[in-house]
């Protein structure tokens, strides 16, 4: 080998290990969308269940006569704004007795820390999600090495199992396990009694692959795939009447409140909408299988 040969080795190895980190740090942080901190009002959808969240991440309220179940934490920046919501509506935030999660990523689950201490609510994660949860998503395969998107480590008081139900007082929500986007991402169905109908409530945990995720050969989560497989089964065989989810544009949520605040009391009401969102993504991450594994070398 003449040194020349050696230099240009030396140049190539420093050049690879570069371009990795390069790799690594782009795809290992996400960035925090501005609307998730904007204040959006507070309001009744149906039955037994309010929206409390801000524009860009959303939260619902159960409330019963013996105390409320919320979903979704936010992140710790968001938990005065969801107090406000409670508030505003006429209940208390103390009230609050169980916690549950869309699914253990910051923007769902960074402030459940913080309600727990508030209120003493007993929290309750899906299995897979429950490590994630635990160590203030240190063991996320995706961002767990993003110190931008850790938080408060936080004990789940109770582990929930795929089609597993959660009742207080009259109230019954189902956990329906649909992973992929986090190991753990738990879609809830209910029931709310309106207009003398009961209708079927779905909200969606989140069927997205996020930037950065790899489908194929992913070491960290080797079932991905066949998760997102299974999530997209399980979605389409819900019955839906209110399709509701994790964030306020899965279903187009601002262009319906506007419908309802005009006095379209029915605005959230798409069975239709939901079997197109579903389909739509099913599309996309089909999309994005295919095109990992065209460039993924066996
Ligand atoms: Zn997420």
């Amino acid at each position: 080998m003449t040194q020349h040969d050696e230099r240009y080795r030396i140049a190539k190895a420093l050049l690879g290990t570069l371009l990795a980190v390069m790799a690594f740090t782009g795809c290992a942080a996400a960035q925090n969308d501005p609307t998730w901190t904007e204040p959006f009002p507070p309001f009744h959808i149906a039955g037994n269940l309010y929206y409390v969240g801000s524009k860009g991440l959303a939260n619902y309220l159960i409330t019963t006569a013996h105390g409320h179940i919320l979903i979704n934490s936010d992140l710790e920046a968001n938990v005065p704004m969801i107090r406000a919501s409670v508030e505003k509506l006429g209940f208390k935030f103390s009230d609050i007795k169980i916690i549950l999660i869309s699914h253990a990523h910051w923007d769902h689950d960074g402030g459940s820390a913080m309600i727990k201490q508030i209120t003493g609510a007993r929290y309750m994660v899906m299995d897979a999600d429950v490590p994630v949860v635990e160590s203030g998503g240190k063991s996320d395969f995706q961002y767990g090495k993003a110190p931008a998107n850790l938080y408060s480590p936080t004990k789940v008081d109770r582990v929930l199992h795929d089609g597993d139900e959660v009742k207080l007082g009259d109230a019954v929500l189902v956990a329906h396990l649909t992973p992929g986007h986090t190991k753990g991402c738990t879609t809830w169905t209910m029931r709310v009694r309106e207009d003398g109908q009961t209708r079927h409530v779905v909200i969606v945990g989140s069927p997205n692959v996020n930037p950065g995720y790899k489908l194929v050969g992913n070491t960290l989560y080797p079932r991905i795939a066949e998760d997102y497989e299974r999530t997209f089964q399980v979605l389409k065989s819900l019955p839906c009447d209110y399709f509701l989810g994790a964030h306020g544009n899965y279903f187009d949520m601002e262009t319906k409140y506007s419908r309802f605040k005009a006095g379209f009391t029915r605005a959230f009401i798409d069975p239709d909408g939901y079997q197109k969102y579903v389909a739509e993504r099913e599309q996309a991450f089909r999309t994005e299988l295919a095109r990992q594994k065209t460039i993924t070398v066996p």
